[in-house]
Order: C-alpha cells, then structure tokens, then sequence
C-alpha cells in the first residue's frame, strides 16, 4: 500500500481550509442567532471588554492557541468551544470534499451538516431549533434535489419531498399522540422542522435510519446519565443534538448501514 494519493491530500486541504473559516462564521450563528443579534456587525468582540479581536487573532482554530485561550486585551478566558466547533466544520468539509470531490453534492451535504452543527450546539444553550435556520434547510435541501434530478435524472427530488413528509408528519403524529394521552406538551416543534428538514437531504430511508439512531444513542446517553447522577428524574437533555448525530451517522455510512441491515434480515428470514 502506497500513502494517499495527492489528489485525496489537496482535496482534505482546500476543504478543511474553507471548512475552518465557514466554522468560524457558525460560532457567530450559535451566539448571536439566538440572541436576535445581527450576523454581519458588529466585528467579532471579546464579550468582557469589547475590544475587537485583530485579524491575526482571529484565523480559525488557530488563533484560540496563539491567544491561549485568553483574550489579549482584559486576559479573559475565551472558551475553547470556538475553536472546538471550527475544528468538527473542518474536518466534516474535508471527509466530504475526500468522498465526492467539489461537487453539486458535496455542497448540499455540507450546507446539511453546518447547520446540524449550529443547531446542536444553540439547542444544547438555550433549547430552541430556529425556524431561521431548520425552514431554509427544507427549502435548501428540495432545491439540491431538484437540481440533481432536473441535471442528471434520477429519483432525488421525488425521496426528498417524500422525506419531508414523513419526517415532518412522524414527529407531528408522536407528538400530538402524546398531547392526546397525557394532555402536555411533549416533543417540541423545533424537532418536528429538525427532522423534516433531515428528510430533505436524507430521504425518507434516511430519516427513519437518522430516528432510530437518534433513540438508540439518546436512551443509551440518557441511561448512562440517570446510574451517574442516581436519580430518575426527567432528564434535562433536549432531543435536537441527537437527531443531528443520527442525521451525521446517516449521512456518512447510511447506506452501508441499510445495506448491511437488510442482508442480515435476509439471511436470518429464511
Ligand atoms: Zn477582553
């Protein structure tokens, strides 16, 4: 075995260098989105003095470890949460770039996983999935869909549409199931646009994979939690961060997956 080819190394480097900086505008979208702030201005700021970070400060990743973690004017602690998100938009840019290359798909994908990215950390803050991100991720994803069928042929647009249906309409339905039975609220609407906006890019196959996998690791993480804290209250944790680690698996290795489920459901059925 030779090392990777060049190709693979320059397309995981042009894609994690504009995966980084793309990153670096999500850290702006988890702080100021939820805030009802402006996107575009002010400049970036340190929240404890207000000074603006220098140019030089403020390259992706790196400029949290040229500053320490500390900002250069008042010596604040910076989190390193915002080098932490750059790093995770970097690395999805690169393993997407290395899988299809720059294409039409490639950037639907991307768009995909940026805004699971901004979303699961604004839920894991303040609980809340925009609108202004989860409804343009709907019309975004039947657009590249439209796209790709209207170019190349091709069922696209008719599993995306089908998609958004079933993953607006199973949430709904829990949801209202719920309402009915016990009279409260229980999954949020946030998580009802969450999921369709994930068929949308996935596909009806791909939103059932995304929903099993979302319940399987949060009751996994939710049971792990309760033994550590000893308690059974109801746990704290909202549902949104663990449709997008489904949504993630399924983008990367969906079909395999089904692939894999439905040779071993055929060879155990008969
Ligand atoms: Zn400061």
């Amino acid at each position: 075995m030779q090392g990777p080819m060049p190709d693979t190394i320059a397309l995981a480097l042009l894609g994690g260098l504009l995966g980084a900086c793309v990153g670096s505008f999500l850290n702006v979208v988890i702080y100021r989105l939820p805030a009802g702030l402006s996107l575009v201005s002010p400049p970036s700021h340190c929240p404890a003095c207000g000074h603006a970070i220098r140019w030089y400060d403020n390259v992706p990743i790196l400029g949290w470890f040229l500053l320490r973690g500390r900002c250069r004017d008042c010596g604040v602690s910076i989190s390193p949460r915002y080098a932490i998100v750059e790093a995770i938009t970097a690395l999805l840019a690169a393993a997407l770039a290395v899988q299809g290359g720059f294409t039409l798909d490639t950037l639907a994908a991307f768009w995909f996983g940026a805004s699971l990215v901004a979303l699961t950390y604004i839920d894991l803050d303040h609980r809340l999935l925009p609108d202004r991100i989860t409804l343009p991720g709907i019309v975004a994803g039947i657009a590249f869909a439209a796209v790709a069928t209207a170019t190349t042929g091709g069922g696209a647009l008719g599993r995306s549409v089908a998609g958004v249906l079933l993953g607006g309409g199973m949430l709904w339905f829990v949801a209202w199931a719920y309402h009915a039975a016990t009279g409260r609220e229980g999954m949020g609407g946030g998580d009802i646009k969450l999921l369709a906006m994930i068929g949308a890019f996935l596909g009806w196959k791909g939103v059932l994979l995304t929903l099993l996998l979302a319940s399987f690791v949060g009751s996994a993480v939710g049971t792990l939690l309760m033994i550590r804290d000893r308690s059974d209250s109801k746990l704290a944790i909202p549902f949104g961060p663990f449709l997008a680690i489904g949504a993630l698996v399924t983008l990367f290795w969906g079909d395999r997956i089904v692939d894999w489920y439905m040779l071993a459901s055929g060879l155990s059925g008969d």
